[in-house]
């Protein structure tokens, strides 16, 4: 599809922003779909991020993705917050709309569970209790889209336990805080596990997590996609676990946002990922 009277334009917004993957993945979609356009870095430091965003509709943007230090505070600056956003409480993608307002979005979640389909296509987010461990900004997106998917039962196990806590009372049923000391508990009889903290992440520790009571069939995923396999999937995997690393999580959360901005859903491909892959 071409759009010869338009020039797509969208990018990041961000401090640092330098190290995003989007604009390689966004400007991959122009070429793909035919559509003239580009998807730049925009490093926004915080103080600026009201004057950058009401800039959009000017500039002829059709919006914008938000990452670090931004994702929370431009609920502030926005006209509407759709509910999904709301529930998770960051926005990761702003649409500007045909009358120049800005909308919040979050498809972090949305992003994750399809990487999840994509890994597992009989995967059901009601088939067993899940247990997550985290719950930093990460956490709150699963845990989100798992209450939206009719998730049963939600182990949310955190070191500090009052966050956890904290999820619990805002989302309700079906998520449960348990204690950081029970973890290795929490995965008993657990249709999958999520590790949603920073540890195994590159320069991080390993998660210290025993799996012996984690069942062989549960899917382990892991948010971290430096390394590809975190010493978490590795020993999973060892033990003859399903599992799936961050990058699918991260290559899905812009699909929505490229159709909200320029009117086709793009196709996470093996080029597109072998491309990603290839940058980390
Ligand atoms: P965050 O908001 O800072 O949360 C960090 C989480 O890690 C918290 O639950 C924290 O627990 C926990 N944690 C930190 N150090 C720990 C330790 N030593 N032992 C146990 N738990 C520890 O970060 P985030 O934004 O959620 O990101 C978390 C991870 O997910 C990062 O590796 C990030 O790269 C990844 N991520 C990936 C994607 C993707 O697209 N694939 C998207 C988002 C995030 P406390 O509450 O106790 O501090």
């Amino acid at each position: 599809m071409s759009h010869p009277d338009r020039f797509c334009l969208a990018g990041v917004m961000g401090w640092p922003v330098m190290h995003s993957r989007s604009p390689r993945l966004h400007n991959y979609w122009f070429g793909k779909y035919g559509l003239m356009g580009s998807y730049v870095p925009l490093a926004i430091k915080a103080d600026g991020l009201r004057a950058a965003l009401r800039a959009l509709p000017a500039l002829g943007f059709a919006g914008c993705n938000l990452t670090i230090p931004h994702k929370e505070t431009a609920f502030e600056i926005v006209d509407e917050v759709d509910e999904t956003a709301r529930r998770i409480g960051a926005t990761n993608c702003i649409v500007v709309r045909p009358d120049g307002s800005l909308l919040a979005r979050n498809y972090d979640g949305w992003g994750w569970a399809e990487s999840i389909i994509a890994a597992a296509p009989d995967w059901r987010a009601d088939a067993g209790p899940i247990a997550v461990m985290g719950a930093g900004g990460g956490a709150r997106a699963i845990v989100v889209t798992l209450a939206e998917r009719g998730a049963k039962e939600i182990r949310l196990v955190n070191r500090t336990f009052e966050r956890a806590k904290r999820l619990e009372s805002e989302i309700g049923a079906p998520v449960r805080a348990v204690a950081w000391t029970e973890r290795a508990a929490a995965l008993d009889g657990a249709a999958m596990l999520v590790n949603t903290t920073s540890q195994g992440m590159v320069g991080q520790p390993a998660l210290d997590l025993a799996l012996d009571k984690l069942p062989r069939t549960a899917l382990v995923s892991d948010l971290i996609y430096i390394p590809k396999a975190t010493p978490l999937l590795a020993a999973a995997r060892a033990r003859g676990n399903p599992t799936v690393n961050g990058l699918g999580m991260l290559l899905n959360q812009a699909r929505p946002a490229f159709r909200d901005w320029f009117g086709v859903l793009p196709e996470v491909t093996a080029e597109l990922c072998a491309m990603i892959e290839a940058t980390l």
